[in-house]
């Protein structure tokens, strides 16, 4: 098993059910944002239609103040009556300017284009009368009245306004009633968004935790199997070494130098598969529980000896340099002796596993102040970056690893930092691809329980 593969607790069902929500969440939050951008724009257009009534609305009264104005004028002369007017005259441009920019792009710009040229004329016409009420008299003054055209001219802006006026009023109410649609429409979305979603996470919460359930019983089962399979196979696995010992110290007869090999060859594979019957069962008690510690008084210096004792011999015939530096006076550490013997062998025959012919392997124990710690570095092929974080994972091996024909089951590591951990240790690990490792147990010297 590559160390990229991942467990996941999570099923297809899932990935369905997160994948209809995300489609879900990102429809009807497009859909809102339509109808709510809907509802800015109309609401604006509303707005701009309804000043611009009331800058109409605006002209309108200005004009018919400042035409009562000059009548009031010509009828008794008084100037105080041309108050109105005067106002008028100085409002009514910027009013025209304001307009045109409101209807600007409208559809009622080319319509309101034609008053402008009217509503100067009135204006000029106004002008006139007073003017020659005061320069020549009140009647040429009246025969202006009575001979321009004032009258109809006035009457045609009034009803280019009101007609405009009119059409104002409904483009206003019907972007009033636009707004109001386009917010339903947004409440009504978001209430349908808000439910789907809650009733979708509801969902995927029932179809995690039936997949997580699911996963559970199948890692049980596969760990009951592990440990059932391993305990059936010990037992024949163990009569096998007796009768291979037998046979090899003789006991039902002399062997040949080529029996002799072959049944060498079956003590060594029978001694492995022991071996891996061992790791497994061990695994399987961890992952139970059932991996306890009986911990007793113990040198720790005399116990790594041991296994670079053991080990000398595999170095030896690889050509590999294994030495050892401890302290000079006795490291003593309460901890379990078998289960630390079984952590130290796996770290220092993963050294010579992974370090090709000719290289060097230093242990090193050192003592301080409340923890001990037992570092194994090698020279040998070093593990990527990426999968530093699995190696300590049950079945995990690096692709280099997996490329190649070393043997093992990936269950060492896992086992050495179970074991650490019991201790309330840790092992930690430093390592760079083609440039060796270095593992660190460090475990305290007295295990607070
Ligand atoms: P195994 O050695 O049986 O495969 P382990 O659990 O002991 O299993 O180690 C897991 C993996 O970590 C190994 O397969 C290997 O990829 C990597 N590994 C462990 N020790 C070393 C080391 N000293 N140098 C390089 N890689 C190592």
């Amino acid at each position: 098993m590559a160390l990229s593969f991942r467990r996941s607790y999570v099923d297809r069902r899932v990935f369905t059910a997160l994948s209809i929500l995300a489609l879900f969440s990102l429809s009807t939050t497009f859909v809102t944002i339509g109808a709510v951008t809907k509802m800015v724009s109309s609401r604006q257009e509303g707005l701009n239609y309804s000043n611009a009534r009331t800058t109409l609305g605006d002209l309108l009264t200005e004009l018919n103040a400042a035409e009562s104005a000059q009548r009031g004028y010509l009828l008794v002369e008084d100037k105080t009556y041309l108050e109105p007017y005067n106002m008028a005259i100085k409002v009514i441009p910027g009013d025209v300017t304001t307009l045109q920019a409101q209807l600007a792009g409208t559809p009622y710009s080319t319509t309101m284009s034609t008053i402008y040229p009217l509503v100067n004329q009135k204006l000029a016409e106004l002008a006139s009368t007073i003017t020659a009420n005061d320069t020549q008299g009140h009647d040429a003054a009246i025969s202006i009245v009575a001979a321009a055209d004032g009258q109809s001219r006035m009457s045609k802006i009034r009803t280019i306004i009101t007609s405009i006026l009119d059409n104002l009023n409904g483009e206003v109410s019907a972007a009033r009633v636009e707004v109001n649609q386009y917010a339903s429409w947004a409440r009504d979305i978001g209430l349908l968004a808000l439910g789907g979603t809650l009733v979708l996470v509801v969902g995927i919460y029932f179809l995690f935790d039936h997949a997580i359930e699911a996963e559970r019983a199948l890692d049980q089962a596969k760990d009951e199997f592990v440990s059932l399979a391993s305990h059936q196979l010990r037992t024949p696995a163990t009569g096998i070494k007796s009768i291979l010992s037998m046979l090899e110290h003789g006991d039902f007869g002399p062997l040949t130098d080529r029996q002799h090999n072959v049944v060498s060859k079956a003590v060594r594979s029978n001694a492995r598969e022991l071996a891996i019957i061992e790791e497994l069962l061990n695994v399987a008690k961890a992952d139970a529980g059932r991996l306890v510690l009986k911990p007793v008084e113990l040198d720790l210096g005399k116990l790594v000896e041991q296994v670079v004792g053991e080990q000398q011999a595999a170095y030896t015939t690889k050509y590999i340099a294994l030495g050892l530096h401890q302290p000079s006076h006795t490291v003593k550490l309460l901890a379990d002796e078998e289960k630390l013997y079984m952590a130290i062998t796996n770290l220092v025959d993963n050294a010579r596993k992974y370090t090709p012919e000719g290289g060097s392997v230093t242990v090193t124990i050192a003592n301080h102040r409340n923890h001990v710690s037992i570092e194994v570095a090698d020279s040998g092929i070093g593990i990527d970056e990426h999968e530093l974080d699995h190696i300590f994972d049950r079945f995990q091996r690096s692709r280099m690893v997996l490329a190649g024909t070393i043997e093992g089951t990936g269950l060492g590591l896992y086992l050495a930092r179970r074991i650490a951990e019991l201790h309330h240790g840790t092992i930690n690990v430093d390592s760079k691809k083609d440039h060796g490792s270095r593992f660190t147990m460090i475990l305290p010297r007295r295990p607070q329980s």
